[in-house]
């Protein structure tokens, strides 16, 4: 039977091997040896939930290990505050760790049949007549695999695109800045959304009262260095009173994730496609990256099993509706900034 190769090692690249291997088909993943994920908090909206429970994973494990948003606040321009509490019945958005979903993924995968081979670097992909041949570095020794199809959920990077020469375009230069604190505690599992002159802030805290919080702004307009103290002058009255022991914020690390609107000139060729942040990236302030990933990976290897079945029309219709949603996000990204992307 035809393998499906999936590269990566996050969300996407779980999801589609445990949606191909649950369609019966032998599927490799071939994830880097040595995990590397930003770890900050990030939320899950509602369609992403449902699409994890159709691809088998239980409300019961969802909710045992995501705990949903109980209070929002968010401000945008000049309009008032607005505050959303208690969103009931996880019909809104939970509180994610990421590496805590990509595990259950990736044992889900485990347990329907996937193989998943760590990899030290995939030094060449190429295609063939009948599909696609790799040779990648694993324990220092080098080895070749084929496949009839692939895969590339392997995030920004977008190894395997760049790897059969397919171009990536970005649209702009936001990047993010975390720092960490301790958080006030009957506030657990909030989050708020608030714009500055030159960006935006966000805010999220977790069951334990630890909060995160993150400056967004253009990385090209920046003349000064950001440290923790910067970020805090930034945020707004409303987000410094959420904060316990402002000393302890001051002395945080600072973290910085490339937070760029990105996408691929195509979505995928012959015999591959990609999924999730190795397709496109979106602006975080959308909240849609963890769903439209899964989504995608779902949708990538439902179109590559139907193919290896003898119908590669959902492979055409994967690839048409990955751009028209792509053209959307950017009309609607540019409605809300009022200005198109820099
Ligand atoms: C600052 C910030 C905040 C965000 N907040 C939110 C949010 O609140 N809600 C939301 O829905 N989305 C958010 N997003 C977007 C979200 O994080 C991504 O869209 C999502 O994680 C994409 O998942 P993925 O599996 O496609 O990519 P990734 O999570 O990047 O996973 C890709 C994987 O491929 C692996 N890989 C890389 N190179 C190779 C290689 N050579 N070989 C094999 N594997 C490789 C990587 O190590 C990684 O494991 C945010 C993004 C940023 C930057």
């Amino acid at each position: 039977m035809a393998r499906i190769m999936v590269i990566g090692g996050g969300i996407a690249a779980f999801a589609a091997a445990l949606r191909g291997a649950s369609e019966g088909f032998a599927v490799t993943v071939l994830a880097p040896a040595r995990r590397q994920w930003p770890e900050f908090p990030e939320t899950l909206n509602a369609a992403g939930f449902r699409t994890l429970l159709r691809l088998g994973l239980t409300r019961g494990e969802l909710v045992r290990n995501f705990p949903e948003v109980r209070e929002r606040i968010s401000r945008w321009g000049d309009s008032p505050v607005q505050i959303e509490s208690r969103i009931p019945g996880l019909q809104g958005p939970v509180v994610l760790g990421k590496a805590a979903l990509t595990s259950i993924l990736r044992m889900a995968a485990l347990e329907r049949g996937s193989e998943i081979v760590e990899v030290e670097g995939l030094t060449v992909a190429r295609e063939t007549s009948s599909g696609l041949h790799f040779s990648f570095s694993r324990d220092s020794t080098a080895h070749e695999m084929e496949c009839g199809f692939a895969i590339d959920a392997s995030g920004r990077p977008g190894l395997l695109a760049r790897k059969l020469g397919v171009r990536r375009i970005t649209l702009d230069h936001l990047v993010s800045f975390w720092i960490r604190g301790p958080a006030r505690p009957e506030l657990a599992c909030s989050m708020a959304t608030m714009s500055i002159a030159d960006g935006w802030v966000f805010w999220i805290s977790d069951v334990e009262g630890v909060a995160s919080m993150a400056l967004f702004t253009a990385g090209r307009k920046l003349d000064t260095q950001v440290n923790a103290a910067y970020i805090l002058s930034c945020a707004p009255a409303e987000i410094l009173q959420m904060m316990t022991s402002h000393e302890m914020w001051t002395q945080s690390k600072v973290e910085s994730f490339n937070a760029s609107s990105s996408v691929l000139e195509q979505a995928g060729g012959s015999f591959w496609l990609a999924c999730g942040d190795a397709l496109q990236t979106f602006d975080p302030l959308a909240s849609k990256g963890v769903a439209i990933a899964l989504e995608q990976a779902n949708g990538a290897a439902l179109a590559i099993t139907a193919a290896l079945g003898g119908n590669r029309s959902m492979i055409a219709g994967y690839r048409k509706e990955a751009r028209v949603s792509f053209s959307r996000y950017v009309a609607e990204r540019n409605a809300y900034y009022g200005h198109p992307c820099e």
